[in-house]
């Protein structure tokens, strides 16, 4: 399928690895020019070196902390005008919920609620301009069904989730379509951090703990980045201009849900 959004112009944010890379990459693939941005540059110039050398696109990479003023400057300077925008960070650290303190939910507001309503706010003014925009915020399976130990991520994302909801449909009618994607377990960094985790403390090898966990999952497996950027891609085509304010799940069927 034609995606129709060649030469269109995209910004992905914290997209060096994981998800973020694999939206990238999917994006890059259906003809649209990249700006990427994560922290750590290394990764972050392999990631764009890989990009233009396979897909051609013009790709900028701006290493900087996107949950920061400065940093969030930074990288829309050099991303100029957007079609396209994808936001993501690294999320809150799990925890116990009488332990978190206002710092640590300041935290993790500023980098799951606060930053995509930055960008988003940067960006929109713009694509309603033009008449044509695609926002697909990275958010967490954990809006729709809670994971206790990731209270900070939980609170956070829901209130992004709330955000989306009502601005999705005052931006709609200028033919901009903002969207959530909601990840399941996938097989990235973050991912397998938290079966280390289990096999860790409980001296099992990893292969075992991630057992255990894909044994919860209906399909039987973590995702994959670049399923996961696929569909991605397909929200910011041509083709999904009717999808507005949606929150899709993308978890192998693990949340046990009719709808
Ligand atoms: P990942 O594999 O750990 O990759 C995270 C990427 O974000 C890296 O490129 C990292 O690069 C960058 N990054 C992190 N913090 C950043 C910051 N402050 N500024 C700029 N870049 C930053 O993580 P992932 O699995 O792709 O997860 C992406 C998001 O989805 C996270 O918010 C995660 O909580 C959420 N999620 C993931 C899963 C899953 O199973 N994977 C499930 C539910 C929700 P640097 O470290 O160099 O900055």
């Amino acid at each position: 399928m034609d995606l129709g959004i060649a030469g269109k112009r995209a910004l992905v944010t914290a997209s060096s690895k994981g998800l973020g890379r694999g939206c990238a990459m999917a994006l890059a693939e259906a003809g649209v020019d990249l700006t990427l941005n994560a922290r750590g540059a290394a990764a972050l110039e392999a990631t764009a070196a890989e990009i233009r050398d396979r897909f051609g696109v013009k790709v900028t990479a701006v290493a900087a902390d996107i949950t920061s003023d400065g940093g969030r400057a930074e990288v829309l300077a050099a991303a100029g005008p957007l079609d396209i925008l994808v936001t993501n960070a690294g999320g809150p650290p799990p925890g116990m919920w009488n332990d978190w303190s206002r710092d640590d939910f300041i935290r993790a507001l500023d980098g799951s609620m606060l930053t995509p309503i930055a960008l988003m706010q940067a960006a929109l003014p713009g694509m309603m301009a033009q008449g044509w925009g695609r926002v697909v915020n990275i958010t967490s399976q954990s809006v729709r069904a809670p994971l206790a130990q990731l209270g900070l991520s939980n609170a956070a994302r829901t209130g992004l989730t709330g955000f989306v909801a009502g601005t999705a449909r005052q931006v709609a009618p200028q033919g901009v379509c903002i969207n959530n994607l909601l990840p399941g377990t996938h097989e990235t960094d973050r991912g397998l951090s938290f079966d280390r985790a289990v096999a860790e403390a409980e001296g099992i090898p990893l292969a075992e703990a991630m057992a255990r966990s894909t044994a919860r999952i209906p399909a039987r497996r973590y995702g994959t980045a670049a399923e996961f950027g696929a569909m991605c891609a397909f929200l910011c085509s041509v083709h999904a201009g009717f999808i507005v304010g949606q929150n899709i799940l993308m978890d192998g069927g693990a949340v046990n849900l009719t709808m």
